[in-house]
């Protein structure tokens, strides 16, 4: 027997170990994915290490999975750095980062299941074992020297080191002595589900059984030039656990500055949130170093991108940004603006290459990325270039009309675009607002979702043209003087036209004005018809016919 030095865990530790016993967190598979990302981080510290020093032979390294039935046992093996006395009492007995301490007292404070799986990502992943495991032991040999160490412990505030009796192979041993109800992780086929689950894609060979399972190679990290079309879909279909379906279009990026980072970011085929599919199940796949950190980052993308799915892949994450700057969502925003326009970039480029295949996007996704006009202030000229409508001008850019195309269409002195609204195509096509457009060949945009009106006023205007409804008293022609305008000389002058109206078109007008009363502010002379008798226009600043709709609808 060699002796057993015992250790106490730093406070902080204790209480995390005491929180992770009581969950009852249900993905307890995140501690098979932090016990082999610490794995694969042991094989990249001693590449790196050989990498000065030659002595150190790094190949053959391999992270082998090992469960064992009858033993009700899982181990987790690497022939990595391996860990020194001093670095075990070190690296498993306290935190070193005050990020972690402060994930801790969340942890404590909240009761949410999310909390947990972050546990990764605050340099706490050891002790995710201790959800498996009623006794943990970790065998370890450090490359620098001859004696190795066993670390033990029950998870219940101490723990113990000694010297073992064998001597030990380079790299570490984790061996898990599951909890009783758990013999789920002796099964291979389980751990084989895992593993491919959460680390495919790690760059070391993963072995269950013997048996190498992860042999996917990391596209994204790849030139472009080397990835086929089969694998960019290939990967879209695990990242989805969607078999079978395709992507519209990727974009396989990578950046350098400010962040370095790889990504590939798919378009599917079809919006799934029209399917039924909640607006909450998306996000990317976050990386370092390609171990997935998270699988449904929100953080990645500004919202009206949601449907977009993918990988990032930042090595700057875990080694020049510290833990705590992970939670800190400043570098997430700036990651979040490159991507964006990177991503915005790519929609001008099919927009302008393939308006066909830029339809079928807008058809799918317009709804969504229209929301950018409200959300993100920075682009929103940019966004405004990207919306489509339907439009009086049918052979418009393949039935679709951007506000950049009409303008280009309009007369030069034509000052506003011009659009209607209602239910549906048809109902605005009798609109006989829309008479005098027609008479004068002007396009007018038809708008048909409520929504669509919305995005519009809150822009304003596009390229110096004010965006105004048919319906409205700001209404100005090109080549004409103003129409039914409320300024006061006009009215006068209105009033006066009518009094010289021929066949008492005044006393018209005034037996109007008397019947209706209250319900309409005026009634006037109108030159805006060319069939129709009358029509009803809003006064000037007032909402939309539509917009009024669809504020009464939402009223109580
Ligand atoms: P993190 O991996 O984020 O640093 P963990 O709690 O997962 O946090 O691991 C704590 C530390 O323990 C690691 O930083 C590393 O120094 C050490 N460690 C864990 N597993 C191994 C291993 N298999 N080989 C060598 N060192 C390890
Ligand atoms: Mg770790």
């Amino acid at each position: 027997e060699t002796p057993q030095e015992k250790f106490t865990f730093q406070a902080e530790i204790s209480r995390l170990l005491h929180i992770l016993s009581e969950s009852l967190y249900q993905n307890r598979e995140i501690t098979v994915r932090e016990l082999v990302s610490n794995a694969s981080d042991a094989l990249d510290k001693l590449r790196h290490a050989a990498l000065t020093d030659t002595d150190i032979d790094a190949s053959d390294l391999l992270i082998s999975i090992e469960p064992n039935k009858d033993e009700h046992q899982l181990v987790i093996r690497d022939n990595g750095i391996g860990m020194t006395r001093d670095e075990l009492v070190q690296n498993l007995g306290t935190i070193a980062h005050s990020g972690s301490l402060e994930f801790i007292e969340k942890l404590q404070k909240s009761d949410t299941k999310d909390d947990v799986s972050l546990i990764g990502q605050f340099g706490v992943g050891f002790y995710s074992a201790f959800m498996l495991a009623e006794r943990v032991e970790v065998r370890t040999r450090s490359y620098s020297e001859e004696q190795g160490w066993v670390w033990e412990s029950t998870g219940d505030g101490s723990f113990t080191i000694s010297e073992p009796a064998e001597k030990l192979e380079r790299g570490t041993e984790i061996r898990l002595h599951l909890k009783k109800d758990l013999g789920e992780f002796t099964d291979p086929a389980r751990l084989k589900y895992i593993l491919r689950k959460y680390s495919t894609f790690v760059p070391h060979p993963i072995n269950v059984d013997g048996e190498h399972i992860n042999d996917q190679p990391p596209i994204w990290v790849e030139p472009k030039s080397s990835v086929t079309e089969e694998q960019y879909q290939n990967f879209f279909e695990y990242l989805t656990h969607f078999p079978g379906q395709k992507a519209q279009w990727h974009l396989h990026l990578t950046a350098d500055s400010p962040f370095q980072f790889h990504s590939i970011l798919y378009c599917p085929d079809a919006n799934l949130e029209r399917m039924g599919f909640g607006k909450s199940d998306h996000g990317l796949h976050l990386c370092a170093k390609r171990i997935l950190v998270q699988n449904d980052n929100r953080d990645l993308l500004p919202d009206y991108l949601r449907f977009l799915r993918g990988i990032v892949d930042s090595a700057d994450l875990p080694l020049n940004v510290s833990r705590e700057a992970l939670q800190d969502n400043t570098v997430f925003r700036k990651m979040q603006k490159v991507i964006t326009k990177k991503v915005l970039d790519h929609l001008d480029t099919i927009a302008s290459d393939d308006s066909a295949a830029y339809g079928k996007f807008y058809g799918e996704f317009g709804s969504v990325l229209r929301e950018g006009i409200g959300e993100d202030f920075d682009n929103r000229d940019r966004l405004a270039k990207l919306l489509r409508f339907k439009s009086t001008n049918t052979s418009a850019e393949d039935g679709l009309a951007s506000l950049a195309g009409y303008c280009e269409r309009a007369p030069e002195d034509q000052k506003q675009i011009y659009f209607a609204t209602g239910a549906d195509e048809t109902s605005i096509l009798r609109d006989p607002n829309l008479e005098i457009f027609r008479e004068r060949n002007l396009e007018v945009l038809l708008l048909t979702d409520p929504v669509d009106e919305y995005v519009l006023s809150t822009l304003g205007e596009f390229d110096e043209h004010k965006l105004v409804p048919i319906d409205s008293a700001d209404l100005e022609l090109p080549g004409s003087e103003a129409k039914d305008s409320e300024t006061d000389d006009e009215k006068k002058e209105d009033e006066k036209d009518a009094a010289d109206l021929p066949n008492g078109f005044g006393t018209v007008l005034s037996i109007f004005k008397e019947a209706l009363g209250d319900q309409v502010e005026d009634v006037r002379k109108s030159e805006r018809l060319t069939e129709s008798a009358c029509c009803l226009v809003n006064a000037k600043g007032a909402q939309s016919t539509t917009m009024q709709k669809v504020l009464q609808v939402n009223m109580p």
